[in-house]
């Protein structure tokens, strides 16, 4: 169904709507329908046609860059497409629409002590954008980017033809349709394996290091005891302190491990979008009482 706009396919190209980016850099004037579900995708598609404009899908608008803007074109909002489609609790295999944020999917999933493998680090962001970007995490050298967890995908093309395409049957268009930014069809569901996590908990560790050398030498030495990592680097520092920096490092642990609670400490990130973080820590505060620790 066609939600926001109802228009003549013949005659109406919709309502102009200047819509930006997450980062604000740019404005963009486009022509915005949002879908609830798959009959108002081809809708949508039909009056595309009808007016000869070009068609882009739109999740969260979360994306750094114009990657769901269309000046002059038409978006297809797909957030009302917002329903789990089936959780199995015992595989950790969840099927989604493409607008179901990922703080929703977290929210059931960490109940039954599931996590996505891969995630990035705002909640806010669509499934459906996650894969239209194949999104990274800080576990990327060990995990690789969240589509290598998706089972399969439902996609409508452009032609209003619809297909399901199972990675581990159609691998090449699996690969291809994964990270296309929704230039070649709009998702329409997706299954994902999720990963077991033995708890909300992690114990995390910072250290510094005084040149880019420094600090590849920390991520060496940490990686086989980490789940994830990352580094902030000074980008003014020169010459031979060039790259300097700190690496956080994060380790999932057992909650009968997890010393004494602390809450996530404070910083840039609190001035930021609530981290995806800060979302563990409330879920898993509001299941045991208890917050996790966080050892800076
Ligand atoms: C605070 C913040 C932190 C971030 N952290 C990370 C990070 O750690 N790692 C990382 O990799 N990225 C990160 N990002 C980027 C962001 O996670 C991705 O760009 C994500 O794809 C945005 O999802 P979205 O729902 O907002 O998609 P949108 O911005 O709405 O769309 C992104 C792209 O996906 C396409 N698309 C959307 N829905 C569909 C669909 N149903 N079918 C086909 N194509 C579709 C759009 O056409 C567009 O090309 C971050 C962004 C922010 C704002």
């Amino acid at each position: 169904m066609l939600i926001k706009h109802q228009v003549d396919a013949d005659t109406s190209p919709g309502m102009r709507t200047e819509l930006t980016s997450w980062s604000k850099s740019s404005l963009s004037s486009c022509f915005v329908y949002k879908v609830s579900d798959i009959e108002g995708i081809v809708e949508a598609l039909a009056i595309a046609r009808a007016q000869h404009l070009s068609v882009i899908p739109h999740g969260a608008g979360h994306s750094y860059t114009d990657a769901a803007l269309n000046t002059n074109g038409m978006i297809i909002d797909i957030t009302p497409m917002r329903k789990i489609l089936s959780w199995d609790p015992t595989k950790g295999i969840m099927e989604v629409e493409p607008g179901v944020a990922l703080r929703e999917l977290v929210q059931i999933a960490s109940k039954d002590g599931w996590w996505p493998f891969v995630s990035p680090s705002t909640p806010e962001v669509t499934i459906g954008g996650c894969v239209a970007m194949n999104v990274n995490d800080r576990n990327a050298w060990k995990c690789g980017p969240f589509g290598a967890y998706v089972l399969w995908l439902d996609v409508l093309l452009t032609t209003g033809e619809s297909c399901t395409i199972v990675q581990a049957r159609d691998t090449e268009l699996f690969r291809a349709f994964v990270g296309s930014l929704g230039l070649l069809g709009i998702i329409t569901s997706i299954t994902i394996q999720l990963h077991r996590i033995p708890s909300g908990f992690v114990t995390v560790r910072r250290r510094s290091g005084s040149s880019l050398n420094a600090l590849m030498s920390m991520f060496a030495e940490e990686e086989q005891g980490s789940d994830f990592m990352e580094a902030w680097l000074d980008g003014f520092a020169g010459e031979d302190q060039l790259g300097r920096g700190i690496i956080t490092c994060a380790t999932l642990i057992d909650s009968g491990e997890a010393p004494p609670s602390r809450s996530p400490t404070s910083g840039m990130m609190t001035h930021l979008e609530k981290p995806l973080v800060s979302l563990a820590a409330s879920l898993v505060s509001g299941a045991k009482g208890a917050p996790p620790y966080f050892n800076n």
